[in-house]
């Protein structure tokens, strides 16, 4: 018997063939495609609704040759999306992963819309960090809540059973690994024991536990973490308790531009399509173009762990395509100024040092200069006034580390040989950035919930349909 796992006496409440635990994207769509391979899954949710990180996403799946890239024209490749996370991983992703993932992004994509009628749709006009393609697919709000209200739908249609609050406590598993169930909290303190022949980890990292946070990631241990509180390294500690190896715990995304003190996510193609990043002072600090996830590093190191994003107006009416930069707008979060200098004085930054900025950015774009942190500037119209600006900070959004997992999302064991039938995705697993906060490639989050969890569903739907030891 291994510790923080124990044998069964053989006695379940129920018995069901496949239990997913968490009731985000990698949890629906691991469910989904079980469901579709003839196998009722149970999924297993902490919350009395399933939100998860998911749901308080932007909602944007990368994937690439889908119909819907072609119908605009994008040539996209699984190769040109593997060189692109390797790329932003400087090469230590799991090759074997990567290519997996790669290869089912375009028809996970094409499966939940044709199949399932989840409906997202190409983001065009920019290219995200990283991106040799647009590729990022989602709902036409840009918002994860309707990602997840499209997939609870599908699962509906689906007739999937959700069980919402339960919260997962414990694998039951022998000497082999096998898992044979598992036990759930009711939050009336009621308890009950689920048999099943294959588990799928799907309740994300580790991002809301404050101690494996101090442990792993000390330096985001205080920042502000924007993900799903009920995220509390659950896959990681059982795992490891039944022998299972762990990568990259120290890797995380972070993200450079959350409004504050409001708390919404400002779209990084405020970013992309020209607008700039600068300090309290009036000085630029870093190139914006590198990622948004070690740009929150960079923000939280500027005094006050402050920064101000500052654009257009051309760039102000696109990002009004995404429902939280309206948001946003909304609650007053967005600064004006006619002119430099009533800017300036807008958001309490010294004039002349904002009006140098501007003034490099300008010999940037019109090639006079080059950028000493390395953006190139020719590709988009340098800002002209009047000008806008808001103030954000740097938070934590997800861990990255997790359980290692071959390219069938099969949990590898000590030995480097997979458990008999515990499956990981998403934040559960590890991940596909690479060992820091730098390699997080740009929708890196939902491309491996969605398709580990696909993957994860085949593998299992594979074990039980043909009765084989995985
Ligand atoms: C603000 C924000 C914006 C983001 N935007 C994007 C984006 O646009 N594109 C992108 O690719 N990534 C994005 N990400 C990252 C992305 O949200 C995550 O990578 C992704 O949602 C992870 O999916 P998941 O299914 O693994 O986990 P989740 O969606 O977090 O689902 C895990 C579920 O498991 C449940 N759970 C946990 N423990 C237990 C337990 N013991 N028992 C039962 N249930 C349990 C949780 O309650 C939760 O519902 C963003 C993250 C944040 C925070």
């Amino acid at each position: 018997m291994n510790p923080g796992s124990r044998e069964s006496d053989g006695t379940f409440d129920i018995e069901v063939p496949v239990a997913i635990v968490g009731g985000g994207a990698c949890g629906l769509v691991a469910a989904l495609t079980l469901a579709d391979a003839g196998i009722t899954p149970l999924v297993l949710e902490r919350d009395a609704l399933p939100t998860g990180s998911t749901g308080l996403s932007s909602g944007m799946i990368p994937a690439c040759g889908t119909h819907l890239q072609r119908a605009e024209g994008v040539e996209d490749t699984v190769e040109m999306l593997v060189h692109d996370i390797q790329a932003k991983a400087k090469g230590q992703a799991d090759p074997a992963v990567v290519a997996a993932v790669a290869k089912a992004s375009g028809p996970t994509v094409e499966w939940l819309v044709d199949d399932h009628h989840v409906e997202l749709t190409l983001v065009g006009g920019f290219l995200y960090p990283g991106f040799s393609a647009p590729r990022m697919h989602a709902p036409p709000s840009r918002q994860g809540a309707d990602l997840m209200a499209g997939s609870l739908r599908a699962a509906e249609a689906a007739e999937i059973d959700i069980m919402v609050n339960a919260k997962v406590t414990e694998l039951f598993a022998g000497e082999d690994g096998r898992v044979a169930g598992l036990r759930l909290e009711r939050p009336d303190g009621g308890a009950e024991e689920i048999g099943c022949q294959a588990v799928v980890l799907a309740c994300n990292g580790y991002g809301g536990n404050t101690d494996m946070l101090a442990e792993h990631i000390p330096d985001m241990a205080s920042a502000e973490y924007f993900g799903h509180p009920g995220n509390q390294g659950d896959a990681v500690n059982w795992g490891r308790a039944l022998g299972a190896r762990t990568r990259h715990m120290g890797a995380y995304q972070g993200h450079g531009s959350v409004a504050t003190p409001h708390g919404i996510l400002i779209t990084w193609a405020l970013m992309m399509n020209g607008g700039i990043q600068i300090n309290t002072s009036g000085h630029r600090f870093s190139s914006e173009h590198r990622g948004y996830s070690e740009q929150a590093v960079d923000v939280l190191a500027q005094p006050g762990g402050l920064s101000w994003l500052i654009f257009d107006d051309r760039i102000l009416q696109l990002g009004r395509d995404f429902a939280e930069f309206n948001l946003a707008e909304a609650a007053g979060a967005i600064r004006h100024g006619a002119d430099v200098d009533s800017l300036a004085s807008a958001i309490d930054v010294p004039a002349p040092a904002l009006a140098l900025t501007l003034a490099e950015t300008h010999a940037f774009a019109d090639g006079r200069n080059r950028d000493p942190f390395g953006r190139d500037f020719t590709t988009q119209p340098p800002l002209s006034q009047p000008l806008h600006a808001i103030k954000v900070t740097g938070a934590l959004f997800h861990t990255q580390g997790g359980l290692e997992i071959d390219a069938g999302a099969r949990v590898l064991g000590s030995d480097g040989s997979p458990l008999p039938n515990l499956y990981a995705g998403g934040g559960a697993a590890c991940g596909i950035s690479g060992s820091q906060v730098w390699g997080y490639l740009s929708g890196n989050g939902l491309l491996t919930a969605v398709n580990l969890g696909r993957i994860a569903g085949q593998s299992a739907a594979r074990q039980i349909n043909q009765g084989i030891e995985t």
